[in-house]
């Protein structure tokens, strides 16, 4: 290390759990952090300031003004950029010895196993349960240690699997239904105090540092709870359930079994759908003008180039149009990532109807 990058880390050195020897360690680790939210703001910050070589930042979503209370990486300018470019470009002004990559895609069945192989170590700083689901299967397949955690109003939980070629006990074995809601909610649905996601996501990074360097921590298949209301935190361990569906199997089951895709996002007739559907005209105003919506698809609209999810609820059903189906079913794709389960398409769109 040049005496610059020594002295950067000097504090490190004082502890005696980190020489320079550790130090290098950290440098010579790839972390993936999915999700540079509330959670994944923190994390980042953490991971880049102490030093961890290889970061990989993923997340398919633009900055909101409605993130910032809560996401310290990024200000009013970077509204509608992409939060894995602006949190790569933050982290390598905060520490020039570190590499960061930005991958502005959602985490899906198809590059999944990809970038959870290419690293070391994964942080989930998401929060839907979809996606919590084939990150803990990928990291469980793929034998890499996983650092999870999920927020609600006051309270946050971190949960830590040091996956490794044994068949230990998974998240499948506490929950077999890990994709499906608990019914605790979004923090878009339920809110969160600014600075709970700083807390947890910081926990997250502190855990990734003892990980990387072996300071005894958080147990394998346990997790911690700490309420920021009454301040009580308590843990949780689990051991393996005979009749576990991932981790208990003679053979391992891949992937796309534990994640069968999608079902299918597109419509093609109004006829059978329900009567509490919410429909949704998503084209630009001049297609609106150009083109009125027959009277069969009377709808809301929202134009895709404001869009934002977190009008939306997520258990509500909707039904996207635009005039071909192409950008309404893309969009129905997107939501379904983000957990948005109810949403449908229009195939052929509106110009099929008229
Ligand atoms: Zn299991």
């Amino acid at each position: 290390m040049q005496p610059d990058e020594c002295q950067f880390y000097s504090r490190h050195f004082s502890l005696a759990e980190v020489g320079e020897a550790s130090q290098q360690r950290l440098k010579h680790s790839r972390v993936l952090v999915v999700g540079a939210g509330g959670l994944g703001c923190p994390a980042l910050q953490y991971l880049t300031a102490t030093g961890v070589g290889q970061l990989t930042i993923c997340d398919g979503d633009n900055v909101e003004l409605s993130n910032l209370h809560r996401q310290p990486l990024y200000c009013p300018d970077d509204v509608g950029k992409w939060k894995a470019k602006c949190a790569t470009a933050r982290c390598l002004e905060q520490n020039p010895w570190v590499k960061v990559e930005a991958v502005t895609t959602w985490i899906t069945l198809e590059n999944i196993e990809e970038l959870v192989g290419a690293h070391d170590l994964v942080l989930d700083c998401t929060d839907n349960f979809v996606t919590n689901a084939l990150i803990h299967d990928a990291c469980y397949l793929a034998c890499t240690p996983l650092i999870a955690a999920a927020i609600h109003t006051f309270e946050g939980i971190i949960h830590r699997y040091m996956f490794d070629s044994e068949r230990q006990a998974c998240a499948r074995c506490l929950r077999p239904d890990l994709a499906e809601p608990t019914g605790v909610g979004s923090c878009a649905e339920r809110g969160v105090m600014g600075a709970l996601p700083g807390i947890f996501g910081s926990i997250q990074a502190e855990i990734a540092l003892h990980h990387i360097l072996k300071i005894e921590t958080l147990s394998h298949a346990t997790s911690w709870i700490m309420d920021l209301k009454t301040m009580q935190t308590r843990k949780i361990g689990w051991s393996q359930r005979k009749e576990c569906a991932l981790c208990a199997t003679s053979k391992l089951p891949s992937l796309a079994v534990l994640h069968p895709n999608e079902p299918e996002v597109n419509i093609t007739s109004l006829d059978n759908v329900d009567a509490k559907a919410r429909l949704i005209d998503i084209r630009e105003t001049e297609e609106c003008v150009a083109t009125p919506l027959p009277s069969q698809l009377a709808s809301e609209h929202q134009p895709l180039s404001t869009w934002r999810n977190t009008r939306l609820l997520k258990h509500q059903h909707y039904i996207l149009l635009c005039a071909k189906g192409k950008r309404s079913e893309q969009l129905a794709k997107n939501m379904r990532l983000e957990g948005y389960a109810q949403v449908y398409s229009l195939k052929g769109g509106i110009d099929a109807v008229i």
